[in-house]
C-alpha cells in the first residue's frame, strides 16, 4: 500500500505509475490514479497489479500534469474496481493508506449521500465533499475533514477545478514532501520520491499539508503553521 502526489511540469500518469512501482514492496491488491486537466478531475482503476493499470491507461489515458496514485492493500470491502482508490465524491478525490477507525459514525452522519463502495476511505471523500457543497474552498474542507477523522492513515486529496493543489496528511501513517524545481511532491516514502527529487520534508504525527507548484505551506494538528526541515536524502538505489 502507498500513496504518491505529484504536482509537474509533465504528463503526470506515467510518473505517477513509475513511482507506485517503487511502492510495490509493500504489497496491493488494486491500484488507481486521478489526474486534472484543464480543472476537470478524472480517475483510472484498476485490480491486480500494476501492469493492469498500464494497460487501462493505454486503451484510456489520463491527462494531465497534477495527479495522486494510490495501491491498495484492502482492509474495509473486497479487492474490486469500486473499492480502489482514488475515491471520488463530486469535486474531490482521495487516497488514503490505513485505517479511518470512526467510518461507521461518518456514514450514519453522511446517510443522504450516495455511496458507491464498501470502504473505510469513501467516507473522507463524501464528508469532504459536503463541506465543499456547504460553501468552504477546497483547502479548507479538507482541513474541515481532517477534524473529524480518527484512526491511523495518510491522506492525499486532488480537487475538479485545482491543477496546483495537494492537501496532504499523515496520523499514524508515514507521508513526506518531494521538494522539485518549479514541481512539488508527496509519497509514502523516499523511495517513491527517489527518482524524482531528494531533498525531503518529513511530515510529524498529525501533520497537515497545502501543496503546490510554489512550495507548501505545513500545519500541525492544532492548524498552527509548523516549521519542518527539508532534508537531501543521499542517492538510493
Ligand atoms: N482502509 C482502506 C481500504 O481498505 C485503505 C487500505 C490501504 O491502506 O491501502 O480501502
Amino acid at each position: 500500500c502507498g500513496i504518491i502526489g505529484v504536482l509537474g511540469d509533465h504528463e503526470v500518469a506515467p510518473i505517477l505509475v513509475e513511482a507506485l512501482k517503487r511502492l510495490e514492496y509493500r504489497g496491493y491488491d488494486s491500484a488507481g490514479i486521478a489526474t486534472v486537466q484543464n480543472g476537470t478531475l478524472d480517475r483510472r482503476r484498476a485490480v491486480g497489479k500494476l501492469n493492469n493499470l498500464s494497460d487501462l491507461l493505454v486503451h484510456d489515458a489520463l491527462a494531465g500534469k497534477a495527479g495522486i496514485g494510490h495501491t491498495r492493500w484492502a482492509t474495509h470491502g473486497t479487492p474490486t474496481v469500486a473499492n480502489a482508490h482514488p475515491h471520488r465524491a463530486g469535486r474531490v478525490a482521495v487516497v488514503h493508506n490505513g485505517i479511518i477507525e470512526n467510518y461507521r459514525d461518518l456514514r450514519m452522519r453522511l446517510k443522504d449521500r450516495v455511496f458507491e463502495s464498501e470502504t473505510d476511505t469513501e467516507t473522507v471523500a463524501q464528508l469532504c465533499e459536503s463541506f465543499l457543497e456547504a460553501g468552504l474552498p477546497p483547502r479548507d474542507a479538507a482541513a474541515e475533514t481532517l477534524k473529524h477523522l480518527e484512526g491511523a492513515f495518510a491522506l492525499a486529496f486532488l480537487f475538479d477545478g485545482e491543477d496546483d493543489l495537494i492537501v496532504a496528511a499523515r496520523k499514524g501513517s508515514p507521508l513526506c514532501i518531494g521538494h522539485g524545481d518549479g514541481e512539488m511532491f508527496v509519497g509514502s516514502d523516499a523511495i517513491a520520491l527517489a527518482p524524482l527529487t531528494n531533498m525531503i520534508t518529513y511530515l510529524d504525527e498529525g501533520d497537515y499539508a497545502f501543496i503546490t507548484r510554489a512550495g507548501v505551506e505545513i500545519r500541525d494538528a492544532a492548524g498552527r503553521l509548523a516549521n519542518r526541515e527539508a532534508q537531501t536524502i543521499s542517492a538510493q538505489a
